[in-house]
């Protein structure tokens, strides 16, 4: 079935309104166009909004047709658009031609009676599905899509309401037995604005006659809760923290998923990429590395960027073509467990000072010997104080022929690359 255009205007160019009914596989949408007609009044300064209760009329009539669509089993969602430009009426394909006429009486007479006469009849007794009590619905009686499609419907109808569906499908029924659960029945009651004239009927409620056999098979949760004690809530003082020790801003309403997968990278090291062969602990990446190792140091780089908030990058060698600089920018990755978990970026200078550790003075005078500088030493959290960052030093004297006393440290230098430096180093280091 191919799209129906109805024009409501004498005019029939661009500014003239039309009604379209588009079929879809679970149902029609009846769409009353109007952009044109808006821009003509509001260039001749006539207020060009929907006439007062149309929005009402045709967002009730949504509610009830969209509910029916699902019940008759469509699993997606809808657009709401109801506005000035335009206004869309989701139907089963049963009303599409009454919605249309019911769309244009609206628009065309202000007559919203056909669009409310169409929601009564749409709605579905779900007041009556959902009542408290346990019972058996039956399939032709009491509803018409197969039971198991049905009885998904009716458990996304109860959460909707705050409830919760202790169901079951059999051949040609579904048994229900609707409760409340204590934190929904607290909400409910604590924010009577927002849920109006709500009243919990399921607490509490009993089956007149006692309990209904109901023929349960295989273990349940419904029966391994039954006669449990509600659980008991408090309110009490919720930490708040600003900014996750991995330099997650928790703050900034970001999105949560995002925050589990860098806090993994900051605990645990970078993944060594499966196409990369890294068959000893430590690999030295310089600017003229092939480009997956250059990448994997700069994306080691960013974990210390971002705990510590700078603003580059330690490793900046992460594009372009391998090129060989004067200062030898190289980084130095430990991995274990597959991971990179210990990143060292230094490059080669020729301009330090020497500043004393143990009288903590300012820095003495200038020395021109071309010695390693570091640039960043990090390690995974999961493997700080294992000794990695010795490690890490180690491997750069050794590749730069000098002794661990020799390197030199890029200012400024981190508490923890301070306490790092004390140990290997206690009189004093060289800074750059
Ligand atoms: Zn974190």
């Amino acid at each position: 079935m191919a799209e129906m255009k109805m024009y409501l205007d004498d005019d029939r160019s661009w500014r003239g309104r039309t009604i379209s009914v588009r079929p879809a596989r679970w149902y029609a949408s009846v769409r009353l166009e109007r952009d044109g007609y808006v821009d003509t009044l509001t260039a001749r300064d006539e207020d060009p909004s929907l006439a007062a209760g149309f929005a009402e009329a045709a967002e009730r009539f949504n509610d009830q047709a969209t509910t029916r669509i699902w019940y008759d089993g469509y699993p997606g969602s809808f657009l709401s658009s109801t506005g000035a430009r335009g206004v869309t009426l989701y139907t089963p394909f049963t009303y599409m031609e009454s919605a249309r006429e019911a769309l244009r009486m609206a628009e065309l007479h202000h007559d919203y009676a056909a669009l409310h006469s169409l929601s009564d009849e749409l709605a579905l007794p779900l007041d009556d599905w959902l009542r408290p009590g346990e019972r058996e619905l039956v399939r032709g009686t009491d509803f018409s899509p197969p039971p198991t499609v049905f009885l998904s419907f009716l458990r996304g109808q109860a959460s909707r309401r705050g409830l919760r569906l202790n169901g079951r499908a059999e051949a040609g029924s579904v048994w229900v037995r609707p409760t409340v659960p204590a934190l929904q029945k607290r909400i409910r009651e604590a924010l009577p604005e927002r849920y109006p004239g709500w009243v919990d009927q399921w607490t509490g409620h009993i089956d007149p006659g006692g309990t209904i056999w109901r023929p349960w098979v295989g273990g349940r949760e419904q029966d391994l809760s039954r006669g449990a004690v509600p659980i008991g809530f408090h309110d009490a003082p919720v930490p708040s923290i600003g900014r996750c020790p991995c330099g997650f801003s928790l703050a900034s309403g970001r999105s949560d998923t995002e925050h589990p997968s860098r806090h993994a990278q900051w605990a645990f090291g970078i993944r060594v990429p499966k196409n990369l062969e890294f068959p000893l602990a430590l690999a030295v990446v310089t600017a003229q590395s092939p480009i997956a190792w250059r990448r994997l140091a700069g994306r080691t780089g960013r974990l210390p960027q971002r705990e510590s908030g700078y603003d580059f990058n330690s490793w900046s060698h992460d594009i372009g073509e391998p090129e060989e600089t004067p200062e030898r920018f190289r980084a130095y990755l430990l991995q274990a467990d597959e991971h990179v978990v210990g990143y060292l970026a230094a490059h080669d200078t020729d301009r330090h000072r020497w500043w004393d550790l143990v009288k903590g003075s300012a820095y003495d005078q200038p020395d021109g010997t071309r010695r390693p500088s570091i640039d960043m030493i990090w390690v995974a959290d999961t493997y700080r104080r294992h000794g990695v960052g010795g490690t890490l030093l180690q491997a750069l004297a050794d590749d730069s022929g000098c002794e661990i006393t020799d390197v030199s440290w890029s200012h400024p230098v981190t508490k923890a690359g301070q306490h790092l430096a004390r140990r290997i180093s206690p009189g004093g280091i060289w800074v750059s």
